[in-house]
Parts: C-alpha cells; structure tokens; sequence
C-alpha cells in the first residue's frame, strides 16, 4: 500500500453568473463542456475532464475550474451517475481539439449507448438549460438549437446525444456548491481496488460533517470506492476543496494515475421540484407535502410503502425499497394523519422515497377494555356483549381508549450513505430542505 496525498492543481475562482461575462477576470478563458465518453464497460466522462485538464496543463495552457454537472438522475440513457463534466481553461480552440482528439482516443465508440458530445464557448451559458437538464429531460435537437443559438462550437458522435449533457455544463451555474476530489487508476486498470478500508473510516472520522457519504458507518459499508469497471478508484465529497483534500490525505491505497478536484451540485437538491401530486410528471423529482393517509405496509423483497394525500385530495405512493436498509424503520413508524413532506424520484407512479420530514404526529390510541368505577379494568362479557367487571360486577358498553406513545418524533430523516442519490442532499448539510 502506498500512501496519496493529493496534489491539488487548480486554480478556482468564483464562477460568473448566467451568460454573464462581464465579472469574468479572464476573458480569454473558455468553457469546454463534455458528455458520454463511458460505458458498463469502462471509462467515465470525469476521467476524460481529468485527462484533458493534464493534457492541456501539459501543453502550457491554463485549467482555472473543472465543473461536474449531475444531471437529472432519471434520464432513460445514463449510464452510472449521469455525470457532465465542463472545463475552465485559455487553451481556446486547440483545447476544443484537445478534447475532441481525448474522446475520439477513449470513449467507447463501440457501445450502442456512448453517444459522445463535445461543446465549447466563451462564456457561460443561459442557465435554463442545465436546470431543465437537472429536473427534466431535453432532446438533441433542443441541444442543437441553443448551442447554434448561443455561438457555441460543438462536435458529436454517432447520434450526439452527449451534446444534451455538453451544453448543461456549458450552463451549469450552481446556487449551492460542494466538491469531489476522484482518485482515477488508469482506465485499462480493471481488477479489484487496492483501498485500505480502514483509513476511509478514518478520513470520514476526522473530516464529517464537512466531508460526508465516504462511508456508511450504521451499515459499516465504505461507499466512495466503485465496484463497477470504471477507472475512479475513490471519491471524496466535502464542503471545500480544503476539506476533501484532508479526508483524502489519510486515504491509504494503490497509487492514483491521476487525480482532479471537480465542483459540483452533488448533494444539493438540484434535481428536487416543489410540486402539488396531481402536477407530477414521470421520471422528475420531487418535494411535496401531504398527509399520511394509509397504514404502511410491507410488500415483497422488503420494501414498504403508504399513501400520501394533500390539501387537493390527489394521492400518491410513496416507497421505501429494500436498498434503504433502515430508513424503513421510520416510513413503517408512520401512520394515519401524520403529516410530512417527501422527497424522492417519481417513477412508475410512486415516489421512491430519499428523505423525509415528519412534521407533525397524529394521536396513536389502541381500544381496550375500560377501567371500572372501582379502578378495575374490566375484560370482556362475551361476543358483543361489552365489557364486565370481574371484582365489582358492573357492566360496561363503551371502549376505553388508550394514547399509545409514538415510536418516531417529528424531524428529518434520511436514506443512508451508501442509498444515497449523487444529486440529494445529506442531513449534515443542513437548510435541507430548503435548495
Ligand atoms: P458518463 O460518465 O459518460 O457521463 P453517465 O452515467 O453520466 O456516464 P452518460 O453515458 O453520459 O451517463 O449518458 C447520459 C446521456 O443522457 C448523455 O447522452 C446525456 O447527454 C443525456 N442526458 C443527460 N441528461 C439528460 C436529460 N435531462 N434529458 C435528456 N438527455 C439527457
């Protein structure tokens, strides 16, 4: 095992807003917005970033921020994570060649579902674009369109659906920022990692809660190391490049090929919708508040779901599948009348649930026998026939009811690290529910 400490090799600087060039520091800077290089084969479109960002250092350009763009996690033809990635640099049109030379090289051309879309333009932009490309869902022609329409340069692949996740990172402008520092063995690499499973608990230890999802200690599972074939070794989440950078430095593993620090919308809530049931669309996520209105019930394989109703008197499922592990403990905890807001994913009609707030309990009471005048409780005189007093005599026709306490309080709750969506924000961040 050789021990990694990361060298950091960009320069950030806040990004400008929206099509905006006027703050830019650097107006000979260029943006250079890349999708679906990767297959279930291998390669990863932020590997490719990564590549370039050296390639173009390599050739005496300068690389001023790397954006990783998650796009909307239910897009039809993703392949992992729908990652998008954009790159900040002056190399102008010889880094557009650049990039074009690296897709054309790693990108696997062979799979019917690599699609690969190169853009490039000046500035950032109109952000419209990656938002929709967040929440819902575009068409190659719409990418088309708004790249012509904005001066962009562009090249794509086969059918060129890449463009779509190009042109989002070409107007990928975040409210909220967080970071990924990825380790990357070579992308021919594709046996097992070599990580030291303990020193990522001890990075997670020593940096939570501003680095987060590196491990899932209640599951006691390390969740930043892949096990698909692709060339990321590990993947560090955080608040600040600082603070990744120090998880990152107590990693022991195999040496990395290369490393990039990327900002990002993970763990945002970019993908949620405030919406009203009855307005959902499929395949979009959401956050919507209703009123608990059936009893959760356990189905096949474990997972448990209940009704959610609102103030419209629309309806829906909400599910907690088996991968949630012990969020299932809280969604069965739940009963008639709660009231909560849920976000999650809405597919197939039901939303697969990845946070809840329960923000208010209904009463739980249970009926059992009453308790007679002599401070006996009574049991029961026969079918129908009410209750009797075993000490006294007396009758009784009328239950008693008894408050039974909450097994759950109000307040948030979460799917765990290693269910976690890239796009949906932890607890630990905090202001969650609000994007
Ligand atoms: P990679 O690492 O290569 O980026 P991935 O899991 O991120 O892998 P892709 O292979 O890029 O997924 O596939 C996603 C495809 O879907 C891309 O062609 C992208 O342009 C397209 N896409 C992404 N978001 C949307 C959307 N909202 N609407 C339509 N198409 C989209």
């Amino acid at each position: 095992m050789i021990y990694i400490k990361p060298v950091p090799f960009l320069i950030y600087r806040k990004r400008t807003l929206d099509g905006d060039t006027a703050g830019r520091i650097r107006p000979d800077l260029m943006l250079i917005g890349i999708d679906d290089t990767d297959s279930h084969e291998g390669m990863c479109t932020t590997y490719l970033g990564a590549l370039l960002a050296a390639r173009l250092r390599d050739a005496g350009f300068l690389v001023t921020s790397m954006t990783l763009a998650r796009l909307n996690p239910n897009a039809r033809y993703k392949t992992r994570g729908n990652a998008a990635v954009c790159i900040e640099t002056d190399a102008g049109e010889k880094g557009f060649e650049i990039a074009c030379g690296l897709v054309g090289e790693l990108a696997d051309l062979s799979c019917d579902n690599t699609n690969p879309g190169v853009a490039m333009s000046e500035s950032p932009l109109p952000s419209w674009f990656y938002k929709k490309a967040v929440t819902g869902f575009l068409t190659i022609e719409e990418a088309f369109v708004f790249l012509d329409e904005n001066g962009a340069v562009y090249r794509g692949w086969k059918n060129k659906r890449g463009l779509i996740g190009a042109a989002a990172a070409l107007s990928a402008s975040f409210g909220d920022t967080t970071y990924e520092l990825l380790a990357y063995r070579h992308h021919e690499d594709k046996g097992e990692r070599d990580v030291d499973r303990e020193s990522i608990f001890l990075a997670e230890k020593m940096t939570y809660p501003h680095t987060w999802d590196s491990v899932d200690p209640e599951n006691r599972v390390v969740v930043c190391v892949p096990h698909t074939p692709d060339p990321v070794i590990y993947g560090i989440r955080g608040e600040s490049p600082e603070w990744v950078e120090k998880a990152a430095s107590y990693i022991i593993s195999e040496e990395p090929f290369i490393t990039a620090l990327y900002r990002t919308n993970q763990g945002t809530d970019a993908h949620l919708i405030d919406a009203r049931i009855g307005d959902m669309k499929e395949d979009r996520s959401y956050r919507t508040k209703g009123i608990v209105s059936s009893n959760p019930a356990t189905g096949e394989g474990g997972h448990v779901s209940f009704n959610l109703l609102d103030e419209q008197g629309a309806s829906v499922r909400c599910m907690a599948y088996e991968p949630v592990k012990g969020f299932r403990d809280i969604v069965r905890a739940l009963i008639p009348g709660d009231i909560v807001t849920v976000c999650g994913s809405f597919k197939g009609g039901s939303i697969n649930l990845e946070k809840i707030e329960v923000v208010s309990l209904a009463e739980k009471t249970e009926v059992h026998p009453p308790v007679c005048t002599c401070g006996k409780r009574m049991t029961s005189a026969g079918s129908g026939k009410g209750y009797k007093c075993r000490r006294c005599g007396e009758k009784s026709g009328e239950h008693g009811i008894i408050l039974v306490e909450r097994t759950i309080s109000t307040g948030r709750y979460e799917v765990p690290p290693v269910a976690r969506r890239h796009l949906s924000k932890p607890l630990v961040r905090d202001g969650l529910f609000d994007s």
